[in-house]
C-alpha cells in the first residue's frame, strides 16, 4: 500500500484471496507472511563513524514501483567505494557517501515520489491513462534499465493524470 499514511487502514488480504482464486489457490490455506518495505521519504543522514547505511536500511526503495534490489546494489557499489577511499586515508569519504546517495538517488527519488502521490490517489484512473498505455510500457521498461530518469517523464505523466482528474475521464 503506497498511499501515505495508510499504514494498517486497509483490509489487504481481502483482495489477496480474491485474486489468489483467479488462479485456483485458495490463500486462506496458505501461511502469509507481511514485509514492511522501507520506500524513498526524503533525504537522509546516511553514514557515521566508521558506518553506513546501505541498501533497504537506507530506505532507498523506489516509491512508486517498490523496486529495491536495483537502488540496493546501487547504493552497495557506492558504499563499496566510499569504504575503499575511507581506509585510504580520505576523512571526507564516508559523509561524501550520503550526499552522493541524496543526490544521484534521491534526485530521481523526489520525482519518483511525486508521481506515486498522484497515481495513488486515483489508481482507476491511473491505470486507464497510464498502465493501460503501451508507451507507458515502454517507459517503465527504460526506467528500469537506467536508460531513462524519473525526472525525463514525470512531470509528463503527472499532468496527464492530472488533466485526467480534472476531465473524469
Ligand atoms: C515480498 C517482496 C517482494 C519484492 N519484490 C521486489 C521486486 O520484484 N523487485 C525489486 O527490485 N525489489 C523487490 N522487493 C524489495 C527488495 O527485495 C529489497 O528492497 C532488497 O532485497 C533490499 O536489498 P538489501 O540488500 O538492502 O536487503 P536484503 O535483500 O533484505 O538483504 C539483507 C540480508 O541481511 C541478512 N541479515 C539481516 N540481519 C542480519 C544479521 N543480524 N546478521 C547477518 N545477516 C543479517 C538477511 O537475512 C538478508 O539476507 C521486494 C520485497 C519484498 C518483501
Amino acid at each position: 500500500m503506497f498511499r501515505s499514511g495508510s499504514q494498517g487502514k486497509y483490509d489487504l488480504l481481502s483482495p489477496l484471496t480474491e485474486y489468489s482464486a483467479e488462479f485456483g489457490i485458495d490463500a486462506t490455506q496458505v501461511k502469509q507472511h507481511g514485509h514492511p518495505l522501507l520506500i524513498w521519504d526524503g533525504e537522509q543522514t546516511l553514514h557515521t563513524q566508521n558506518a553506513l547505511l546501505v541498501g533497504e536500511s537506507a530506505c532507498v526503495v523506489d516509491p512508486f514501483t517498490a523496486e529495491g534490489i536495483r537502488p540496493s546494489m546501487f547504493s552497495g557499489v557506492k558504499a563499496a567505494r566510499a569504504i575503499d577511499q575511507a581506509l585510504g586515508g580520505n576523512a571526507q569519504a564516508l559523509e561524501d557517501y550520503t550526499r552522493v546517495i541524496n543526490e544521484e538517488w534521491g534526485g530521481d527519488m523526489r520525482w519518483a515520489r511525486r508521481l506515486a502521490q498522484a497515481f495513488y490517489k486515483a489508481p482507476k484512473l491511473a491505470y486507464r491513462v497510464g498502465v493501460k498505455r503501451p508507451a507507458s510500457t515502454e517507459k517503465m521498461v527504460k526506467l528500469f534499465c537506467g536508460d531513462l530518469s524519473y525526472a525525463d517523464v514525470a512531470q509528463r505523466a503527472i499532468r496527464r493524470l492530472s488533466m485526467g482528474l480534472i476531465s473524469g475521464t
